[in-house]
C-alpha cells in the first residue's frame, strides 16, 4: 500500500488566506511576517516543521498585515498626544 501523501505542494497555497498562489507572488514566512502575523491574529504561526503545513504566504495576505501593522504602530503616538493634551487642560483648570 502507498503512503498517503498530497499530490499538491502545501507550499502552492498561502498560509493566512488558503488560496493557491502563483510562485512570483509567494513570499517566505520569515520573522516580520510571522511577526505582523502574530499581532494581528494574536496566535504565532505554527507547524513549520511540518511538511504539510504551507512555508509561504501571498504578496497580498503579506502586504495588507504590513499596512495594517504600520498603521497600528502609528496609534499610539496620536493616544500621546491626547493624554498629553488632558494633562495640560487639567493643569489649566486646576
Ligand atoms: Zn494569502
Amino acid at each position: 500500500m502507498a503512503p498517503r501523501k498530497c499530490l499538491n505542494d502545501p507550499n502552492s497555497f498561502c498560509y493566512i488566506c488558503g488560496r493557491f498562489t502563483f510562485v512570483k507572488n509567494r513570499i517566505k514566512l520569515e520573522d516580520n511576517v510571522k511577526s505582523f502575523y502574530r499581532n494581528y491574529f494574536n496566535i504565532s504561526i505554527s507547524n513549520q516543521d511540518k511538511s504539510w503545513a504551507p512555508h509561504v504566504a501571498c504578496k497580498s495576505c503579506v502586504e495588507s498585515l504590513r499596512r495594517w501593522n504600520n498603521a497600528k504602530s502609528k496609534m499610539p503616538v496620536t493616544w500621546r498626544k491626547k493624554i498629553v493634551d488632558s494633562r495640560s487642560i487639567s493643569h489649566f483648570e486646576g
